[in-house]
């Protein structure tokens, strides 16, 4: 992308609206307006990020053997009238009345739905398990929409629903969904700890939160510090293992860590004590097993094996898409902007020319641009008249991980400078050198 055509609005001035980092910086730096209180339009660059963390999410659920699907966002109340939320579900619900007087809302979530599709298409053992998901628009009412992305009322959510023949099928499909979360969070550069979790208004019986440390987070926090390293890797992971899954499942969850509502002092005091860590996080996903409660409320049998009608065990599973922008943000940033982990960034490579309308200077960019493009590292070049200060400044705000800086003096001595983000440390070398080294960075992102 160059720069002088691109749609960035950066805000020079720190919006006096926004309370915590990660809202400042996605306004300044042109990612998101606010529409009206918790809404928000999405400005390329902040669309830009939002598909690339969609489209991991999508990579790690299809991996993982779940269908992605699309619903709607506007449902039937019938439906949630047969599960009894319609009235449960309290002011948090956008209820909407259409020309016929038939009563609407706007989804927050989307057990019944899926329970009626459900129902409606499968009826026997052999078609389980089943484990279908959509990333989709959600509304929540919420009474303080704040933070910006963090907690807004329109929001953008991967929800997923396994439908299995028994708890212990069921708790497999929990299991599955808890070690893809953690590859999806992994995956963005991010450490989300699963912690045991209360189950709120959708109910249930096992759940875990995954929540990312920061200071700002609206969760309080408890946890061994031995969590922080654990980590996914590389390794091959085969869904289908029931005991792979299932010890994976044991070794993230063994360290303590939970949230205040589940949060217990004589476990916890148990922890060696410099191990015991109390901090704030941010909850950006969770997983539910919640066996029949929809599927009996909704009457979603299948035939099994010996022939008799049971009600399906069932779980759902959610990543707040939009949420993890901010929280992103939040664990990666300093005071002069955004530093997007490689995986996520909306461009990979920045380009910088100091003299723009030198001959030589926008050649090498060009040929820079050019190169990077068809090496599929999606380079943004700062084309503009405007200062090299300006310049930098504006690379480090919207906080693309690498930078080639081009000038007239480095191009004498037939280099250009490569510099990162994160550390600030600059090496010299030729143009040809800094987009192969550009290319070996991303070769595993
Ligand atoms: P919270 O406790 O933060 O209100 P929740 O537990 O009600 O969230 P879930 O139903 O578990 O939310 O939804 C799945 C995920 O969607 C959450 O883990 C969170 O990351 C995200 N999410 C929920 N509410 C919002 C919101 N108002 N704005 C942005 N993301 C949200
Ligand atoms: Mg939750």
């Amino acid at each position: 992308m160059r720069m002088s055509r691109y749609f960035l609005p950066i805000l020079k001035e720190t919006p006096s609206e926004a309370q915590i980092v990660s809202h400042r910086l996605m306004l300044r730096a042109g990612m998101i307006r606010q529409s009206s209180a918790g809404i928000y339009s999405w400005l390329p660059m902040g669309f830009k990020v939002l598909r690339r963390l969609e489209n991991i999410v999508h990579e790690e659920q299809i991996r993982a053997g779940h269908h992605p699907m699309l619903m709607p966002t506007l449902q039937s109340a019938d439906l949630w009238r047969e599960s009894g939320r319609y009235e449960d579900y309290g002011d948090e619900m956008l209820r909407i009345t259409d020309r016929h007087g038939r009563d609407m809302l706007y989804g927050p979530t989307n057990e019944e739905l899926i329970t009626d599709i459900f129902r409606n298409n499968v009826q026997s053992y052999k078609d389980l398990p089943l484990t279908l998901y959509h990333i989709q628009w959600k509304f929540r009412d919420e009474r303080r929409p704040r933070f910006g992305v963090m907690r807004g009322r329109e929001f953008f959510m991967k929800d997923g629903y396994n439908f299995d023949i028994d708890k212990d099928a069921a708790l497999h499909a929990y299991n599955r969904h808890l070690v893809s979360y953690l590859r999806t969070y992994e995956r963005m550069g991010l450490k989300a700890i699963p912690m045991r979790a209360d189950s709120g208004p959708i109910g249930g019986d096992d759940t875990h939160e995954f929540l990312v440390l920061a200071d700002t987070g609206e969760s309080e926090v408890f946890y061994d510090s031995a969590i922080l390293d654990l980590e996914m890797g590389d390794r091959e992971v085969d869904y289908d293992s029931v005991e792979q899954c299932a010890a994976i499942k044991e070794e993230w969850t063994t360290p303590y860590a939970r949230t205040d509502e589940t949060h217990d002092a004589t476990l916890f005091d148990a922890i060696p004590e410099e191990r015991r860590k109390i901090s704030r996080g941010i909850e950006v996903g969770q997983i539910f097993y919640f066996g029949t409660k929809y599927s009996d409320a909704m009457n979603a049998k299948v035939v099994n094996e010996d022939g008799k009608l049971v009600p399906v065990h069932m779980g759902s599973h959610g990543i707040g898409v939009s949420r993890l922008i901010g929280a992103i943000i939040e664990a990666s940033h300093d005071d002069k902007g955004i530093i997007w982990p490689e995986a996520v960034t909306p461009f990979r490579v920045g380009i910088v020319n100091l003299k723009q309308g030198d001959a030589e200077a926008d050649a090498a960019c060009e040929n820079l641009y050019q190169n990077l493009t068809a090496l599929g590292l999606d380079p943004i070049y700062d084309d503009r008249k405007e200062r090299a200060g300006a310049k930098f400044a504006t690379m480090d705000l919207i906080g693309v991980p690498w930078r080639i800086t081009v000038g007239p003096r480095g191009l004498k001595n037939g280099v250009v400078e490569l510099t990162s983000r994160k550390t600030g440390e600059s090496v010299e070398m030729t143009p040809a050198d800094a987009i192969a080294r550009c290319a070996e960075i991303y070769a595993g992102v």
